[in-house]
């Protein structure tokens, strides 16, 4: 959505280097490929890179700029699962696939450290996050899921911890308990995404930039259009997430773009950074409408929150976030907010991802619901077995049920902020 607004300032763009020979060509002319894979975020890049190295020819092609949409935005946390509950999951695909589905993304995590290894991306990764409980029905639920990660899923390693051991990893008094998960962990989402484009150029993928796909037309042969240039392909992948627009709308009825935001401080003292977060952990609260915060790399507190559904005025938006980042931590009243910026999610409505099929060689990846860093470059991976004849993991994905956002386009946003007060006022209590 909103492809016309410019890639606003934000941390990750003062602090990810464009490399000189990065920035790509438009699509001009006409083109063939075997793939042609459309939007440059996480899970194109990764479909671009896992296609080229089984020596398809790929055209990835990008309205803007790599990274440009959530992937280049993002809080950076990579934690396992899925945005929806094991339980929900279970309800909806029985509880084989929503085991499946739950080791797919603890392959994630894996696929994301081997990624990173092998392609040499220097994203400022670091292990280590945690769940972290403010309401005392929290701590409940907390301990249920530790137990139901161990016990069904036999996802060690995790832990409990009770508010004083808590302490080691998140110097707040907001807190009442915590799930430390040593796999889990923080990174630069656009240093990563770049990284992943350069690795599927190498590959010998061709990536496109400033070229909106405006129209497509499925058969033998898919087509896409550009403004000024054409690929036809023997196989489409749609990798636009929230920001892919009228191109195809019937997989966007199943997605609603929710804003949410981020603001990130001037840089602290590397003491005074380690006083706040000890461990290094990224943390997620438990509401809903989450608040998440991790330290960057040059020592800085990038802390998200909110959503909505307009454009928020960047001034207005770092006062609010700021007040919300004081009742975490009140210490920071003398530390400036630099940066604020926004970026839209992916939501279904079951929160659960929505990969799938348009026709046979059409596919499809979107639906992260806001839990998506791991999962892209997974769904990338799967849907790159897919096409080249092997469907069973993405299929896993493709079997979970998606409605489309009820009251049409009109109703739908409306209908979306009356589930949103909800489960606000849920958070209160
Ligand atoms: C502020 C924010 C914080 C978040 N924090 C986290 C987090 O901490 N952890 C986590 O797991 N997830 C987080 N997420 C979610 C995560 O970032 C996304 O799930 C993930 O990046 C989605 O990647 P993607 O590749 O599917 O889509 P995107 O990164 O949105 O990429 C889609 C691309 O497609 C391009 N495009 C769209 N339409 C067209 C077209 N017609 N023609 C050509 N190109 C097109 C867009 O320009 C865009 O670059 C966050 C998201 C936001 C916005």
């Amino acid at each position: 959505m909103r492809l016309s607004e410019p890639f606003a300032p934000s941390y990750y763009v003062d602090s990810a280097e464009r490399a000189g020979g990065c920035a790509r060509a438009p699509l001009h002319g006409e083109h063939e490929a075997d793939v042609a894979v459309v939007g440059g975020g996480i899970a194109g890049c990764s479909a671009a890179l896992h296609l080229a190295q089984r020596g398809y020819r790929v055209a990835l092609i990008e309205a803007r700029e790599i990274g440009y949409g959530a992937s280049g935005r993002s809080g950076g946390q990579t934690i396992f699962g899925l945005a929806t509950s094991q339980q929900s999951l279970i309800g909806q695909v029985g509880r084989d696939d929503a085991r499946r589905l739950f080791q797919l993304s603890v392959e994630g995590l894996s696929l994301l450290q081997s990624l990173i290894g092998e392609h040499r991306i220097d994203c400022d990764y670091r292990p280590n996050h945690v769940h972290a409980a403010v309401k005392p029905r929290q701590v409940g639920e907390l301990a249920a899921w530790e137990r139901e990660l161990r016990v069904e899923y036999g996802y060690d390693g995790v832990a409990l911890l009770d508010r004083d051991q808590l302490r080691a990893h998140v110097t707040s008094d907001r807190y009442l308990a915590g799930l430390l998960d040593p796999r889990s962990g923080h990174l630069h989402p656009l240093k990563y995404t770049r990284g992943l484009s350069i690795a599927a150029e190498s590959a010998g993928a061709r990536i496109f930039e400033n070229s909106q796909v405006l129209r497509y037309t499925a058969g033998a042969q898919p087509r896409v259009d550009c403004a000024a240039g054409v690929v036809r392909c023997k196989h489409l992948i749609f990798c636009g997430g929230a920001y892919l627009g009228p191109v195809a709308p019937k997989i966007a009825r199943r997605i609603l773009g929710v804003g949410t935001y981020i603001v990130a401080t001037e840089p602290l003292a590397p003491e005074r950074a380690r006083a706040l977060l000890p461990s290094n952990a990224a943390v997620a609260d438990m509401n809903w409408i989450l608040d998440y915060f991790r330290l960057s790399a040059d020592h800085r507190l990038l802390f998200g929150g909110r959503v909505s559904y307009s454009a928020i005025e960047p001034r207005q938006l770092a006062v609010s976030m700021r007040k919300r980042l004081l009742q975490v931590f009140p210490s920071l009243g003398d530390v400036a907010v630099q940066r604020a910026w926004g970026g839209y999610l992916d939501i279904t409505m079951s929160r659960a991802p929505n990969f799938g099929r348009l026709a046979d060689n059409v596919y499809y990846l979107q639906g992260f619901s806001g839990h998506g860093l791991v999962l892209t470059a997974l769904g990338g991976k799967l849907v790159a077995e897919a096409v080249a004849g092997t469907a069973e993991r993405f299929d896993v994905f493709t079997r979970i049920p998606h409605r489309d956002f009820p009251g049409g386009a009109l109703l739908r946003r409306p209908a979306l902020m009356l589930a949103m007060l909800y489960y606000r006022l849920r958070d209160l209590f």
